[in-house]
């Protein structure tokens, strides 16, 4: 393969503001002279090339956060992100304004101009100063959480790097994990209480300058929720509350009967198997080599692409020192090759991110060859399914990964974890939709909120001596409530349908596959439920969406 694509051949120069005014100008003239078509291509081309080199700078900042000047062209690139919002978004409105609607669509589909009636909405001129407060406010909840030095076994570590002794098989760590990594939220509530306020009251100023009466209906369209909103929500609330709330509490019952606890507390919620969360078969070298054998027993598309991201150098899954938290799938509209970046930490976490990442970097690219950029990536429920549906469809082979005699236990453990987590992330987002009714609220009123709402999502939550979690503290950690507003839902409903594909799976896996792959190959082409019914899911918002999913997993886990 001479001509595979290779990650350190991608160069895409740095624009200016005066070039992308010029380019759009030139865009513009195109218009006038009634060239739609060649308008339209120009400006993907355009959009393609700063999508690219937007993605390369924010990659390579986080490869390298000591690396100043990585850190100079993100800081560039954040700086030119709002002007080139504005310029986008003046274009999406002149090309909306010509009456020749049908013709349009035809060029570039019904869906786009669906997502930019819904953009046009969320952006004007007024509010650049808020997005960049915003911005500013939301990087210092970023920069508090990086502070914390925690000291745990006799090191020193990150909240990150308390990860693995909060599932330590050892009571006595998982508690005292817990009990450091909250005495730090308690030290900090009130900053974490005042940057929180501060971002509620500025969403909703900017809500009613866009003449909206509360930042909810800002926040969905932001999102570019096309086909759903908060009463859909709400109901899948209900939903999860009548069936996979009673599920978690019979399994939480039989972790605690298991272990012969007489209280099953907050600190053992991490420990799934009685033996020890089942952890990763190696090291970085020897999982990304097994996962090779993984997608081979898989499908024959997903092979040949993990082939071409390894050989290509798109992927960059080590820890070091210096390196960005987290793991993301990032992409070049340009070349079609997508990256993925963890931080492998000898969990099995590791496996978790990857498998979940590949989801997302094989729908990118299965998707390249969809006309239009709008079209690249779906809007992020939607991506979800295509990332959590692979981590289930990785089931067969898994033992590659984890090692065959520990399989069935990284199974069992993955499926009570994606379960146990359905009740949380509604609680999350419940939290946000009474936060945004009542943007005057104080801070207290919103801890009590979030201990109301928990005795209803999460009603075996044992805090012990935890007090600041008992009485309500627990939100101030998910960092989706302070920088990405009503995002949380969507990893809930991408769940309730990545554990379709997993009920599908076991019935017929090839027939699995194959709905997975059509899937990642319809990319963003459509919205989320159409995406769903498309694969033959349920939408998480019809009656019955979770029934046979948690009927299945209470089968197969004996509860
Ligand atoms: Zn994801």
């Amino acid at each position: 393969m001479s001509n595979a694509p290779q990650f350190d051949q991608i160069v895409e120069p740095r624009p200016t503001l005066a070039g992308l005014t010029d380019a759009y100008a030139a865009i513009g003239t195109a218009l006038d002279r009634g060239d739609r078509a060649a308008a339209l291509a120009e400006w993907d081309g355009l959009r393609r090339r700063y999508d690219t080199w937007s993605a390369l700078v924010h990659l390579r900042f986080a490869q390298d956060t000591t690396d100043t000047a990585a850190k100079a062209d993100r800081d560039y690139a954040d700086a030119l992100s709002p002007e080139a919002a504005d310029l986008e978004v003046a274009l999406k409105r002149r090309l909306l304004a010509d009456p020749d609607r049908a013709g349009l669509a035809t060029l570039v589909g019904e869906h786009a101009l669906r997502l930019w009636e819904t953009d046009v909405t969320t952006f004007d001129p007024a509010i650049k100063p808020d997005l960049e407060e915003e911005a500013r406010i939301s990087a210092r909840y970023t920069e508090l959480l990086a502070s914390a030095k925690l000291e745990i076994g006799g090191k020193t570590v990150n909240l990150a790097g308390l990860g693995p002794y909060a599932e330590d098989p050892d009571r006595a760590v998982r508690h005292e994990a817990e009990r450091v990594r909250w005495a730090f939220f308690e030290a900090n509530a009130g900053a974490l209480d005042e940057i929180y306020d501060q971002l509620v009251k500025l969403r909703h100023g900017m809500a009613v300058k866009l003449g909206f009466s509360s930042y909810t209906p800002l926040g969905y369209r932001r999102l570019r929720r096309v086909d759903y909103g908060p009463e859909d929500v709400a109901r899948y609330r209900e939903q999860v509350v009548q069936h996979v709330v009673p599920l978690v509490g019979r399994l939480l019952e039989a972790r605690r009967a298991e272990n012969g606890w007489d209280r099953l507390r907050y600190w053992d919620e991490a420990l799934v198997d009685p033996a020890g969360n089942p952890k990763p078969a190696g090291d970085h070298d020897t999982l990304v080599e097994a996962a090779a054998a993984m997608f081979d027993g898989m499908d024959d598309r997903l092979a040949a692409f993990y082939r071409l991201m390894r050989q290509g150098g798109f992927m960059d899954l080590k820890n070091r020192p210096g390196k960005s938290g987290g793991g993301f799938c990032t992409s070049f509209p340009t070349e079609g090759v997508p990256f993925i970046f963890a931080n492998f930490n000898g969990t099995h976490h590791d496996i978790g991110v990857f498998t979940h990442e590949m989801g997302h970097a094989f729908q990118n690219w299965e998707s390249r060859g969809l006309d239009g950029i709008d079209y690249l990536w779906p809007t992020m429920e939607a991506a979800e399914i295509n990332s959590m549906g692979l981590e289930f469809l990785a089931y067969p082979e898994i033992g590659r990964l984890v090692g065959d005699d520990a399989a069935d236990r990284f199974r069992r453990m993955h499926l009570i974890g994606a379960l146990a987590f359905l009740p949380y992330g509604v609680c999350v987002d419940h939290f946000q939709h009474e936060v945004y009714a009542n943007p005057d609220a104080s801070p207290a009123d919103r801890h009590a909120l979030w201990a109301r709402l928990e005795k209803l999502y999460l009603p075996r939550a044992d805090y012990g001596d935890l007090s600041f979690l008992a009485k309500g503290g627990r939100w101030q950690a998910k960092s989706h409530i302070y920088g990405s507003p009503f995002y949380y839902i969507d990893y809930t409903l991408a769940q309730c349908c990545a554990m379709q594909f997993w009920v599908k799976s076991r019935r017929d896996y090839p027939a699995a596959m194959e709905a997975y792959v059509e899937l990642c190959s319809r990319g963003g082409s459509a919205p989320f439920q159409d995406l769903v019914r498309s694969a033959g899911l349920v939408s998480p918002f019809a009656d019955g969406a979770l029934q046979d999913v948690v009927r299945e997993a209470a089968a197969v886990l004996g509860v």
